[in-house]
């Protein structure tokens, strides 16, 4: 099997970094921008409510990435990545953040090749909508890839990533949340990236 026969696709947040929206709520200090897709199933209406919340406040998208400048990459997030390009996986990071706010961050990782959407900003420069990458869910793009006949390993945390996970070949489920890993108990769970290395062999 060579190299383009395998495929690792990572999620980002919660897997290579911390959660970026959690750090905005911090030190904005808007309360409701705490609220995850466990409050709004429906990430737009998420995005819209958290788009208004910051025009509200007077926050552009230039604070928001002065404040996730303080934000770096977990311990042995790169040194992952690099381990799977090793071993011979081409590594696509399935993020549903925003290029706009993770870029430095993806920089950090090597800048690997990323799946995820991008912000509009208005004249201002208030974040004013949300570009979506043209996929339905991140399961999508593991099944192309199986229709390529490729191998593909799948590594997320939360309930937007369980599709992907049980679709992939080997699909591993970080740290979840409990109620996240009460909705997938038929997916492989670990505690760590290290962990999922030793899996894959
Ligand atoms: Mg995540």
């Amino acid at each position: 099997m060579n190299s383009m026969d395998k495929l690792a696709c990572i999620d980002l947040e919660g897997v290579l970094v911390p959660e970026l929206w959690p750090a905005i709520a911090v030190r904005t200090g808007i309360r409701d921008l705490f609220a995850t897709t466990r409050e709004i199933p429906d990430y737009d209406a998420l995005m819209r409510q958290r788009i208004v919340l910051l025009r509200q406040h007077g926050v552009t998208l230039s604070d928001l990435q002065r404040i996730l400048k303080a934000i770096k990459p977990f311990n042995g997030a790169l040194a992952f990545l690099q381990v799977l390009e090793a071993k011979g996986y081409r590594v696509n990071i399935i993020s549903d953040c925003f290029h706009e706010l993770a870029d430095p961050l993806l920089h950090l990782l090597g800048g690997p090749t990323t799946l995820c959407h991008r912000l509009t900003v208005d004249d201002e420069g208030f974040v004013s909508g949300c570009d979506y990458y043209p996929r339905k869910g991140k399961e999508e793009h593991v099944d192309k890839a199986l229709a390529q006949g490729q191998q593909v390993v799948a590594v997320g945390d939360a309930f937007n990533d369980i599709n992907m996970l049980r679709q992939a070949s080997q699909g591993f489920l970080l740290n979840p949340s409990i109620s996240t890993l009460s909705a997938a108990p038929d997916v492989r769970a670990v505690e760590s990236l290290e962990e999922i290395l030793e899996l894959i062999g």
